[in-house]
């Protein structure tokens, strides 16, 4: 449909784009402020991929911290990201985000109904390095009730079952970690989940998917919920197609809207929170270290590089393209998207190797770490991407794997039929393995050898599976002498098969302290922010901890609001400083 490119559409003082966590928070704060606002998404369901995911924030210094016994300070929190980032992020930057995240969760508190607590155990993802902490910093948003979403409760991206329980039951971050961890009173808690759930026969009646809204799902809806109080406008199946400059300065964007070409005003900005390109083949292989596949990422498929390309056409810079959020992923049939394999890789009894049978990293290491070990053992010359992890029967009865829940809930006998030598492969010794899934079966022996030493040792002399606080974060606290290593000794033996896989894009636009997007020449382009995976990462190369991705997301969201309604936020400097 043609476009009448002399009037507006409709005008707010901010438009934003996209409705994952990013855009809602960046959205209500404007309207807090008393902008007005509007969120457009191009997908049929809001809240993108923070809708699927865990929700989690990682806040150093945040307010819950002392609550809970635990001490930390700006000062220690940036000394760990200085080590970890280097100068691929100015300190600026780093600074920037460390002062405004703290105060972006007490003012979504205050203002939206969006408490955050800290999750007390759950280290940084390298606690040992200097001014890291084995505790605290993530944060995870209070649960809620669906039934308060109402009628929007269906336009919400639905959880991934692979985050609940059966598929079905919704787990907080707590709760997961002592079912997934075996510890003190899993079996117990499982009950009761279960319980909760088979008899909240009312709610059953509507749908199969939990009342009990937790994680991303919680950290959504209650976006969601406040952007209606604050009546500002979501419109979904609304895509931006590109951006109107006017001499020099970002005042719009073009969004087509179900075959209808709109253009809508920004009087103060347009915030472009429209998520990276995980869901576009071709950026992959343009950028991405290869083999790369977006049939691999974890991600629904919604997002592919719009803001980045349209911020691109207005000369904005890009940095850490080649990036991703990195984790290895397993298919599952029936289900769209991959399963993230975040936690299962601590288990004892297991060991990940490549095509050649030959290990190549701790399996415990952090998700990003061992997509990373994928990359470096291909480079090598080696076939680790994909690569297997194989198990032994013990493992199989006691842990999930990503496909299937532990054997004592699911065994072989549950699955389908078809799956087995397609999605897992089994047989009876680790030779058998070996020529099933075409690795050499001698090296095979060789590396089930090593990992069996290990274990009665409790020490991984090759890569140190079980030695750092994360490692052991996902584990089994009943296995000694070290929780992250048991013997691969009882058939049937098991493998299966792991994709380099990803939880988003981190490369994008160039932004600065204000989340204002800067041109090639490190010049503003006036009108136009950004957050999220839009964004060049923050975090540079690396993933401090759980909640690194959505905690900057919604703190440049939030700065980029204030700076378009002129209120102060320390940031500390306040002058542009690229990403
Ligand atoms: P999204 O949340 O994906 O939102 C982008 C939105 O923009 C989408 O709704 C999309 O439809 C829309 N859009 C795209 N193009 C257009 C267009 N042209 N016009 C209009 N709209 C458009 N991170 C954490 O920090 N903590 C966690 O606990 C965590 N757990 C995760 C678990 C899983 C299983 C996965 C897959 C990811 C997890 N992540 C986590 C990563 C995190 O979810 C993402 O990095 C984050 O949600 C990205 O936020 P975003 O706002 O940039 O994008």
């Amino acid at each position: 449909m043609g476009i009448n490119e002399t009037s507006w559409d409709a005008e707010y003082d901010v438009v934003v784009v996209g409705s994952g966590a990013g855009g809602m928070t960046s959205a209500l704060c404007a309207k807090q402020q008393g902008l007005s606002a509007i969120v457009v998404d191009k997908d049929k369901l809001f809240g993108g991929t923070s809708a699927v995911s865990g929700g989690g924030i990682w806040i150093p210094n945040n307010h819950d911290i002392a609550r809970n016994g635990g001490s930390d300070s700006f000062e220690e929190a940036l000394t760990y990201l200085k080590h970890l980032i280097g100068d691929a992020t100015p300190v600026e930057k780093l600074e920037a985000y460390l002062k405004a995240a703290p105060e972006m969760v007490k003012y979504i508190a205050a203002h939206f109904d969006l408490p955050y607590h800290s999750v007390v155990k759950y280290p940084d993802y390298y606690s040992d390095a200097p001014g890291g902490k084995a505790g605290w910093r993530s944060m995870e948003p209070f649960e809620l009730d669906a039934a308060q979403l109402g009628a929007d409760y269906d336009l919400m991206r639905a959880a991934y079952p692979g985050t609940m329980l059966m598929g079905r039951i919704s787990m907080n971050q707590v709760e997961a970690h002592k079912l997934f961890s075996r510890g003190p009173g899993w079996m117990w808690l499982m009950t009761k989940m279960f319980a909760r759930y088979w008899t909240d026969f009312s709610w059953r009646r509507k749908t199969p998917r939990d009342r009990r809204l937790t994680l991303g799902q919680a950290l959504v809806a209650r976006l969601r919920i406040a952007m209606k109080k604050a009546s500002i406008p979501l419109q979904l199946e609304t895509g931006m197609e590109s951006l109107i400059e006017e001499n020099g300065k970002v005042v719009g964007v073009v969004v087509n809207q179900r075959g209808r070409r709109l253009r809508y005003r920004a009087r103060r900005g347009v915030m472009l929170a429209c998520g990276g390109f995980e869901s576009n083949q071709q950026m992959r292989e343009q950028y991405l270290p290869h083999p790369t596949s977006s049939a691999w990422t974890a991600a629904p498929p919604i997002n592919h590089g719009d803001g980045i390309r349209a911020g691109q056409k207005l000369g904005a810079a890009l940095k850490h393209m080649g990036l991703v959020w990195g984790s290895p992923t397993v298919k599952k049939p029936g289900v769209s998207q991959q399963i993230t394999l975040f936690v299962e890789r601590g288990m004892p009894g297991c060991v990940a190797i490549n095509q050649e049978g030959r290990r190549f990293v701790n399996e415990a290491a952090a998700y990003p770490d061992f997509l990373d070990a994928m990359y470096a053992d291909q480079a090598r010359g080696n076939h680790a991407a994909p690569c297997w992890l194989v198990f032994d029967a013990t493992f199989r009865y006691k842990y999930p794997m990503g496909i299937f829940l532990p054997g004592q809930i699911e065994p072989d006998s549950k699955l389908p039929k078809d799956w087995l030598d397609k999605v897992y492969y089994r047989a009876d010794s680790l030779t058998g393995l070996a020529a099933k899934i075409g690795v050499d079966a001698g090296e095979l022996a060789k590396t089930v050898a090593a990992m069996n030493q290990y274990a009665a040792s409790g020490v991984d002399s090759q890569f140190g599976k079980g030695n750092t606080p994360i490692d052991r974060y996902y584990s089994d606290p009943s296995v000694k002498p070290n929780t992250c290593l048991g013997p691969i000794a009882k058939a049937p033996f098991y493998a299966v098969k792991l994709d380099a896989g990803d939880i988003g894009t981190k490369g994008g636009l160039v932004t600065d302290v204000h989340a204002r997007v800067l041109r090639e020449d490190g010049h503003v382009i006036e009108g136009l922010y950004a957050t999220g995976n839009t964004t060049a990462a923050v975090m540079g190369p690396k993933y401090p901890g759980a909640g690194a991705t959505l905690g900057p997301a919604m703190t440049f969201g939030y700065i980029g609001a204030m700076h378009m309604a002129n209120a102060a936020v320390d940031v500390k400097p306040a002058v542009a400083v690229a990403a």
